[in-house]
């Protein structure tokens, strides 16, 4: 294959007869390995979308339960991020209004002719934004050994040498 193949989370927009209409995905490791993205080593994300009719075209609502598998970096040992969130949005046919959020939902422009819209996109991103910068297990919850190699290795990642209480540390020692 040489093209790169992001997953496809394609719900209906036409032909639906009763609204809302929810659909439900499972978002697994595959999909962010698909997205080129590293961090999520795992994902067990179980996602709702709720897509209602409304004027101008529909409301989309994500909810987002599960977990997603990080590395921590404190012992970089893999964790559990476990999540539970929901994101809004609003589609809108092309329309007049240059309007970028309507009550609180970021507007999302449709194509006149789409039959159908795919949320990898915005899952993808969703999901990368719910990650804190820092991560780590809980305090105590570290692997000690992991913790052991990283402080005893000279120079690092677990250690700052370069301050006032490096010296500090030699005297104790
Ligand atoms: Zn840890």
């Amino acid at each position: 294959m040489n093209e790169t193949m992001t997953p496809e989370l394609s719900i209906p927009l036409t032909g639906l007869k009763t609204y809302p209409e929810t659909t439900q995905f499972a978002v697994s490791g595959d999909f962010f390995e698909a997205f080129g993205q590293e961090e999520v080593l795992d994902a067990a994300v179980q996602l709702t979308v709720s897509l209602d009719k409304e004027a101008g075209g529909f409301s989309l609502d994500l909810y987002f339960e599960g977990k997603l598998v990080l590395r921590c970096d404190r012992c970089l040992e893999e964790m559990d991020w476990p999540l539970s969130f929901s994101a809004r949005y609003a589609l809108r046919r092309a329309s007049e209004e240059e309007t970028e959020t309507e009550d609180g939902r970021e507007i999302i422009p449709l194509e006149p002719t789409d039959k159908c819209f795919d949320v990898s996109q915005l899952v993808y991103d969703e999901l990368c934004l719910s990650i804190p910068i820092r991560h780590t297990h809980p305090d105590g919850k570290c692997n000690p050994e992991s913790l052991k190699y990283l402080t005893d290795k000279p120079g690092g990642e677990g250690e700052v040498m370069d301050t006032p209480f490096a010296s500090l540390k030699d005297l104790k020692l």
